[in-house]
């Protein structure tokens, strides 16, 4: 066994140490002392307020002055830190590979939670069993394996001809699965039939605006929400629907469109679109309003994408590059890395095409269309680190106009309000009685700052809590030293059992 499988399993067994110890599954109560709420009922702040959780739930809530804690509580003291939901992110995607540290450094699971990412929907999974991420998701809820609360999709239904729409989205009902994810390349009959066959088992359905249906037919087939808000930029572009390509032509076919509708050599190209397509943006957002579909802003993926072509030395600063997937570094720096590829000779269209979704996103944000917070994270081969990304997802939100608070509202109750949608339970992303307890201790007021929860003081995952140095300690990125250093760590914590729980920010 290599020296990081055994530190991965050091870890495990180190978590679940502390599980057991903690407060999982049991009748124990454990109660946040004198925090700042941040509820996100509403835009404000609580101050000086007691929560009490027991198993997975909160169950109470008061001042911290005279509610009564239960006597064997378990108390962590929040010396005047901010208590507020966890985050949803509610656009990545698992991989079976994931649990091979040869690839992945640091379980992806683990780097959601250190960056309060307390749940996770699945836009489609790499690798097999199909299922894995739904048994993932039972051993998370039995306290076998570390995570935030997984949704997910299953097989995904990407180009036509399909061979048997209707018999893969039974199959997908049959295995658990959440909702359906539809991809670009399907026919309006494929797609009919698909949509169909969800709305017959009542399964959510989300995807892509298939290039031969568009926006106007996948509202009018009923497809409950649109994975990325940049899909909404191809109704701009006048192409012929109808056209029969394999999936790898698409792309450049719209790209030839584009350019022979707008002149890419004007230096007022962005401002020359959004003119022209005022009326049309307006008739997107009254169609995507009146049908209330939600859109993910997946927004960091452009953001990303601008770092990697104009500024590669910012993009190689960044600390959480770490926890790439192994090889990525590697073939960015070889220049073979998918965006670098995609984007190569039509850099300043790449540009462009951020500078749009950013109008139709502060559009849609204006229009009050459900956004919902995700980042496309997980799938390795784009240097977008899960967890971390979050972050910036949050940043681009309020470069983009979006209050603090409104950019907190897309990841908790937003996501909330789809996963209802999408489950008939969705009680996370505010701060009440009866709520999962899903939480992130932070020192400073995130509605005024929210670059504070890139460093929480501890998350609380259904009820679990992982106080900062468990987060830090799961994340540490293997060597041979910090083998040994964990297996000390293990030690201590059985020895003392993290039995006083009590806990002050630093
Ligand atoms: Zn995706």
């Amino acid at each position: 066994m290599g020296f990081r499988k055994l530190f991965l399993l050091l870890i495990a067994a180190l978590v679940t140490t502390l599980f057991s110890s903690c407060n999982q599954g049991s009748e124990e109560v454990v109660a946040f002392t004198n925090v700042n709420l941040v509820p996100m009922t509403s835009e404000r702040i609580i101050e000086n307020q007691t929560v009490l959780v027991k198993g997975s739930k909160i169950i109470a809530i008061g001042d911290s002055d005279t509610l009564q804690i239960p006597e064997n509580a378990k108390i962590i003291e929040g010396n005047g830190a901010y208590l507020m939901p966890g985050l949803a992110d509610m656009h990545m995607h698992t991989r079976a590979d994931w649990e091979d540290p040869e690839i992945w450094p640091v379980h992806p699971l683990y780097l959601y939670l250190a960056n309060g990412v307390t749940t996770i929907r699945d836009f489609t999974p790499y690798g097999s069993p199909l299922d894995y991420a739904l048994k993932w998701r039972e051993e998370i809820s039995e306290g076998i394996r570390v995570g935030p609360t997984i949704y997910a999709s299953g097989k995904l239904l990407y180009a036509s001809p399909l061979e048997d729409p209707e018999g893969t989205v039974q199959m997908n009902y049959e295995l658990g699965f959440d909702f359906l994810k539809l991809y670009s390349y399907l026919s309006k009959d494929d797609f009919h039939h698909a949509v169909a066959a969800a709305k017959a088992l009542d399964l959510y359905t989300s995807g892509h605006i298939p290039y031969s249906v568009g926006l106007e037919g996948v509202i009018a087939e009923g497809m409950d929400e649109i994975a990325h808000v940049e899909e909404l930029l191809f109704e701009f572009i006048d192409f012929d629907r109808d056209r029969q390509l394999p999936p790898e032509e698409w792309i450049v076919y719209l790209i030839e469109s584009f350019i022979l509708q707008f002149d890419p050599s004007s230096s007022t190209l962005q401002t020359d679109f959004e003119m022209e397509n005022l009326a049309m943006l307006a008739g997107i957002t009254t169609r995507l309003r009146t049908a209330q579909v939600p859109v993910c802003t997946t927004m960091v993926v452009d953001d990303i994408i601008q770092l990697k072509l104009f500024h590669a030395d910012a993009f190689l600063d960044r600390p959480e590059n770490k926890f790439f997937e192994s090889g990525y570094l590697e073939i960015f720096q070889r220049g073979e890395e998918k965006h670098q590829v995609q984007c190569r000779g039509v850099e300043s269209i790449c540009a462009l095409k951020y500078g749009i979704d950013r109008w139709v996103l502060k559009s849609l944000h204006d229009a009050g269309i459900l956004l919902l917070l995700g980042t496309d994270s997980g799938t390795g081969g784009m240097g977008i680190v899960p967890g971390y990304s979050i972050h910036d997802e949050l940043r681009i939100l309020v470069e983009n106009g979006f209050s603090p608070y409104e950019a907190l509202v897309t990841g908790t109750v937003n996501a909330a309000i789809v996963v209802e949608r999408m489950t008939g339970d969705g009680d996370f992303g505010t701060i009440e009685v009866g709520k999962h307890a899903d939480l992130i201790l932070v020192r400073e007021n995130p509605l005024e700052d929210l670059t504070t929860i890139k460093e929480p003081l501890g998350v609380m995952a259904m009820g679990r809590w992982y106080p900062k140095d468990l987060l830090d300690q799961m994340i540490q990125i293997p060597t041979l030293e910090t083998s040994t250093q964990s297996i000390k760590t293990m030690e201590l914590a059985q020895a003392i059992g993290y039995s006083s729980f009590r806990f002050s920010p630093p």
